[in-house]
C-alpha cells in the first residue's frame, strides 16, 4: 500500500484514543492548537537521547533514517534491512492505513521482537495501546513478532561512573497484552479513520476530566475557551464534583447554590461571594508563636534529566542548582540576602551545600513555602555528604511551613481563587508584588533557564542574562515569603 494513503499514526492514533475530537482538530484545525511550553523543545531532546542511548541496549543496528518527504522509501529499506539486519532501528511500516515506526526491533529465533523506548520511570495505560498498535500494523504488514517489549528507565538505578545502560532501562514484557487488544485497535482505527473522513464535522465532544488524563490536551485553549474566570473549576479540594456541576448547566461560582458544598469549598464560595478575607488570629498567633530569631526564608530551584547527569543521582532526581535566603536577625530587624547559583554543567551540590551551611546560622529558624519540597532536597543532600548530615539535618528539623496559614485557610482571601500557591496567594495579599512579566515565572521556568544555560554556546552575555533572570526569580520567591510574613504579623498586631 503506497503509504500516500496512511491516515493514522502510532502519535495520532493514541491522540485519538483520548479524544476523537483532539485527533479531529490536529488533523483538519492544527493552526488551534495552544502554544507549545517552554519544556516541549527540551522534553522532546530528552527524549531522543534517551531512545539513542536505549540503542546501546541492541548495539549495530541498522537506522532507517528518517524522511519526511519519502516514508515509502522508509519502508523499502525496512524491507531491505530485515533481510540480512539482526537489529533495526525506526523500522517503518504501513498496513491499514496507518504509519508506525518502531524504536528497536530484533530478530529473535521465533520472529522479531519489538522494544518501544519511553522516557519515562513508569509504565503508562497509553504506552501499552501505543505498542498494540505497533504490533498490529507490523504483523499486518506481514512480520512475524514474537515478543514486544516496553523499554523505560529504571529510576531506582543510581549512577556509578560511566551509564550502565543494562541497569538504567527496565525491559516489561507486554506480548499478551499487545495481543489480547488487537480486535479493538482494528475496531478503533476504523472508528478514527471514518471520524476523520468527515473534514467538516468536528466531533461534538464536550469537555471533561478526559482533557487533562492521562496528561493535558494541547486544544484546551479552544475548547475551553467558554469557561470564565471564576468558574467551578477553580473550587479547590475534594467535595462536590467540578463537572457534576457544569454538567448541571453551573458552570460560575457565583451560581452554585452554598448548600451544594461544604468545608473549605464552603467558605471558599462564602469569601468569594462576599469579596472577603477570612482571618483566624488565635491560628495565626499560634503560627507566629513556632517561630524564632534569626529568621531564614529559604527557597531551593532544582533541574532534574531523565539521564542522571552526575554520579549518585538517579533517573528525574531533582538537583538544587540555586537557593535565595533572605535573613532577619531579630524581629524588625535589618533584612540581608544571600543566594547561590552554580556554574553551568557542573555538579552544583558540593558547592551549594558549602555555601547553604555558610549562610545559615546554626541556631536559625527556616521559612520554606511547601517546605516538603525543601526538606526532600536536604535529605537527599545529607544522604550525599554524610560529614555535613547532623548539620542539614539540624537545619531540615528547624524548617517551618510558610504555606501552612494559607493552606488550613487561617489567611485567605476571595482573591486566591482556591489556591494557596505562592502566585496566588502574593498578588491577593501584597500589592504591586506579583510574579506577573518576570523573564522567569515558576520554578519549571527556572529549570528550563537553567538547561538553556548549560546549552548556551553563544557567549557571555547571553549567559548573564539567564544568571540575572533566574536570580531575579529565586530572589522574588524569598522576598515574597519575607512580605506575606509580614501580612500575617499585621493581621495579628
Ligand atoms: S480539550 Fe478536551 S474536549 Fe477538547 S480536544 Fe482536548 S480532550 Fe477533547
Amino acid at each position: 500500500m503506497p503509504v500516500k494513503s496512511y491516515t493514522l499514526s502510532k502519535s495520532r492514533y493514541t491522540r485519538g484514543l483520548k479524544c476523537h475530537k483532539s485527533l479531529w482538530l490536529y488533523t483538519h484545525k492544527s493552526e488551534l492548537l495552544d502554544d507549545e511550553d517552554t519544556g516541549t523543545t527540551a522534553r522532546f531532546n530528552e527524549g531522543h537521547r534517551v531512545g539513542e542511548l536505549a540503542q546501546e541496549l541492541f548495539p549495530g543496528g541498522v537506522m532507517i533514517l528518517e524522511d519526511k518527504l519519502d516514508f515509502d522509501k522508509q519502508i523499502r529499506q525496512t524491507a531491505e534491512a530485515m533481510k540480512t539486519a539482526k537489529v533495526i532501528y525506526e523500522a517503518t511500516f504501513c498496513h491499514d492505513g496507518v504509519l508506525v515506526m518502531a524504536d528497536i526491533m530484533r530478530k529473535g529465533r521465533n520472529g522479531w521482537e519489538l522494544y518501544e523506548v519511553k522516557g519515562s520511570g513508569s509504565q503508562k495505560d497509553v504506552y501499552r495501546h501505543d505498542i498494540a498498535v505497533q504490533y498490529y500494523v507490523i504483523s499486518g504488514s506481514g512480520v512475524k513478532i514474537s515478543k514486544a517489549c516496553l523499554v523505560h528507565l529504571n529510576c531506582d538505578y543510581v549512577r556509578k561512573g560511566a551509564i550502565d545502560v543494562k541497569e538504567l532501562f527496565t525491559t516489561v514484557n507486554v506480548t499478551a497484552d499487545a495481543k489480547e487488544k488487537q480486535a479493538e485497535v482494528k475496531k478503533e482505527i476504523a472508528r478514527q479513520k471514518k471520524m476523520l473522513a468527515d473534514n467538516d464535522k468536528e466531533p461534538k465532544i464536550d469537555i471533561g476530566p478526559h482533557c487533562s488524563k492521562p496528561y493535558d490536551c494541547d486544544f484546551e485553549g479552544h475548547c475551553w475557551k467558554h469557561i470564565p474566570d471564576n468558574s467551578v473549576f477553580d473550587l479547590a479540594g475534594n467535595g462536590v464534583k467540578k463537572f457534576d456541576l457544569y454538567r448541571k448547566g453551573i458552570v460560575h461560582l457565583k451560581d452554585i447554590p452554598l448548600e451544594m458544598v461544604k468545608g473549605q469549598q464552603k467558605s471558599q464560595l462564602e469569601a468569594f461571594l462576599g469579596k472577603k478575607t477570612i482571618v483566624k488570629t488565635p491560628e495565626l498567633k499560634e503560627f507566629l508563636d513556632s517561630l524564632w530569631y534569626p529568621l531564614c526564608f529559604l527557597d531551593f530551584e532544582t533541574f532534574m534529566c531523565a539521564i542522571p547527569p552526575y554520579d549518585e543521582l538517579k533517573p528525574f532526581q531533582q538537583v538544587p542548582f540555586q537557593y535565595s535566603l533572605h535573613m532577619m536577625k531579630r524581629a524588625g530587624g535589618k533584612l540581608y540576602h544571600r543566594e547561590f547559583l552554580a556554574q553551568p554543567n557542573v555538579d552544583p551540590r558540593k558547592e551549594l551545600i558549602d555555601s547553604l551551611l555558610d549562610d545559615i546560622p546554626e541556631d536559625a529558624c527556616i521559612l520554606a513555602y511547601n517546605k516538603s519540597f525543601e526538606l526532600g532536597r536536604l535529605k537527599e543532600l545529607a544522604e550525599h555528604f554524610p560529614k555535613k548530615k547532623k548539620r542539614i539535618q539540624k537545619i531540615i528539623d528547624a524548617t517551618i511551613d510558610l504555606i501552612s496559614p494559607f493552606k488550613m485557610r487561617h489567611l485567605y482571601s476571595w482573591k486566591q481563587q482556591g489556591s494557596h500557591s505562592i502566585k496566588a496567594v502574593l498578588p491577593a495579599f501584597v500589592k504591586g508584588m506579583s510574579y506577573e512579566g518576570m523573564e522567569i515565572g515558576d520554578g519549571g521556568a527556572a529549570m528550563e533557564a537553567y538547561h538553556e544555560m548549560c546549552a548556551i554556546a553563544d557567549g557571555p552575555k547571553a549567559l548573564s542574562k539567564k544568571r540575572k533572570d533566574l536570580l531575579e526569580y529565586c530572589c522574588q520567591d524569598t522576598l515574597a515569603m519575607v512580605k506575606l510574613l509580614e501580612v500575617i504579623q499585621g493581621k495579628t498586631a
